[in-house]
């Protein structure tokens, strides 16, 4: 009886411990699919009236009292900073929230292409920022780069780390990039983007590619971020197979080295 009790006892628990792991895991992963679907949905439902929002403030701005009034012109200024700002959150969430949704590698539209004309248009993009605070901007590349993989996202991911170089560098600072194909058995890109700025300090490190995270979220918001550009750069590294490493120095600078193979 003892026997047979004991046997009762444990089938009936190897069997509540499958119905429990079976009730507990799907539900898990269906909350994270709709989890990232409200995500989705959500940014991309804002971003419409967001747009409205936009071209209003570009009507007002245009009205000949509010060309008059200063006060008037000034808050404008700061709703249209704003919208900019909210935008782009949107546009970053929508980014992630797809980049979770499907296979990685499969999102990719790879084609053979010279990375150098990308890199020139995204260093005169942002040449203007760069004045503003008396960066120098350098450049080293090869006559072509050709190489194969995304162009779009790899230019988008040297955007996000020279943006981010510019970003956290004092004014009269270096920013750096130096692109380089490696010709050895497996060709390689590799991306360095190098300031002499801020700095990361070491036991950060490790978290800047979280999303949201921010060493310094005053500082952060104040240039305009929040948070999601190294995520995104991190995505698209790994969807290309590559790698993306971060040497820093607190209060003299940070070099972004990131490896793409093709
Ligand atoms: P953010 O929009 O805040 O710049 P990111 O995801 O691009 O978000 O970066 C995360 C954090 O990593 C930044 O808030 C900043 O603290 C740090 N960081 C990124 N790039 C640099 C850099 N070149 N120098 C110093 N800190 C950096």
């Amino acid at each position: 009886v003892l026997i047979s009790l004991a046997v009762l006892f444990i089938g009936i628990a190897v069997l509540l411990s499958y119905f429990l792991s079976r009730r507990t895991l799907v539900p898990i992963h269906e909350a994270y699919n709709r989890q990232r679907q409200f995500v989705a949905d959500a940014s991309h439902e804002l971003r419409t009236p967001l747009s409205v929002i936009f071209s209003s403030v570009e009507a007002l701005e245009m009205e000949e009292e509010i060309t008059n009034n200063e006060f008037a012109q000034k808050m404008l200024h700061r709703l249209r900073e704003e919208i900019k700002r909210m935008n782009k959150l949107m546009t970053d969430l929508l980014t992630l929230a797809r980049a979770d949704a499907r296979n990685a590698a499969l999102e990719l539209a790879k084609e053979a292409f010279d990375f150098r004309p990308h890199a020139e248009r995204t260093l005169q993009l942002l040449a203007d920022v760069a004045a503003k605070k008396s960066i120098e901007l350098q450049f080293q590349a090869p006559e072509a780069a050709q190489m194969i993989g995304d162009a779009d996202k790899l230019t988008q991911l040297l955007y996000i780390l020279l943006d981010n170089a510019i970003k956290y560098t004092p004014n009269g600072g270096l920013v750096t990039l130096s692109i380089h194909i490696e010709k050895a058995k497996q060709r390689r890109l590799i991306i360095s983007v190098k300031d002499t700025g801020i700095g990361i300090p070491k036991e950060e490190i490790g978290r800047i590619f979280d999303r949201f995270y921010r060493v310094d979220k005053a500082r952060s918001r104040q240039q305009g971020g929040h948070g999601l550009g190294l995520s995104i750069a991190k995505w698209i590294v790994n969807a290309h197979g590559g790698t993306i490493d971060v040497q820093s120095e607190l209060g003299k600078g940070t070099e972004f080295i990131v490896t793409i193979p093709f």
